[in-house]
């Protein structure tokens, strides 16, 4: 208020404004900053001391592709997170069961993930996480986390999140498998992970060329890769009180 009093005072005020908004805007397109508020992007380091990798799944579930990630996870003897989109997790309810049957978890990721979420008002970033977990609680899912859509987000987030008893989570390594379409070029991306990494990979469609979808040949070696380097893969925590 006080610059209001002095106008030669305005530019900088109008500066100081410009530069915070410029300032959270950046902090929201960086999914594994912690700047706008708690934000899980590797585990604590107990999970890290027990040698503990968790795997991330977003956009699913999928017909084609879950029940095959379920499978490669069930003879290699991991667990992961899954992040559903809650129309999806409607549609198809039965896989859902069938990955907490098998001892995933199953976290929110929007209900129709859309991909200007950031951009949504408080209103309606709520709306798009509630439908999501009621999609998901009605199958016997209790998510946890929450993860927006190509992780970015805005300060409006958290009051949401707070609201809802969800934390905010995004990754330490990403394979960039919904993107690629080279499993070795996936795989290297995934190369370097130790103790503590969260990592993400997708089990949505796989649209770009049709084709095998590279996850199916990526999982099992990133599977044999993490049991090589006795390194055990599990879901997200529960959080931290
Ligand atoms: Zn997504």
């Amino acid at each position: 208020m006080a610059a209001l009093a002095v106008p030669g005072a305005w530019p900088w005020a109008l500066g100081a404004v410009a530069l915070n908004h410029a300032m959270l805007t950046t902090a929201g397109m960086m999914p594994r900053s912690p700047w706008l508020g708690p934000n899980l992007s590797c585990l604590p380091e107990t999970s890290a001391q027990c040698r503990q990798v968790a795997l991330t799944f977003d956009d699913g579930p999928d017909p084609t592709l879950t029940p095959q990630v379920l499978a490669l996870l069930e003879r290699h003897g991991a667990r992961a997170s899954f992040f559903l989109i809650g129309e999806r997790a409607r549609r198809h309810p039965d896989l859902v069961r069938a990955l907490l049957a098998a001892g995933h978890t199953a976290e929110n990721h929007t209900d129709t993930h859309p991909l200007h979420f950031a951009a949504l008002g408080m209103a309606a970033q709520r709306r798009q996480i509630e439908r999501a977990q009621a999609a998901i609680e009605a199958v016997g899912g209790q998510p946890r986390y929450f993860r927006p859509p190509a992780g970015l987000r805005s300060p409006l987030l958290y009051p949401v999140l707070a609201r809802l008893g969800l934390r905010h989570a995004s990754w330490s390594r990403r394979g960039a498998d919904g993107l690629l379409s080279d499993p070795a070029r996936i795989l290297r991306r995934l190369q370097g992970t130790q103790a503590g990494d969260v990592l993400l990979l997708h089990d949505g469609t796989w649209r770009p060329r049709g084709g095998r979808p590279p996850l199916l040949t990526v999982l099992p070696r990133l599977l044999a890769q993490l049991r090589e380097q006795a390194l055990e893969a599990v879901p997200l925590p529960d959080p931290e009180v």
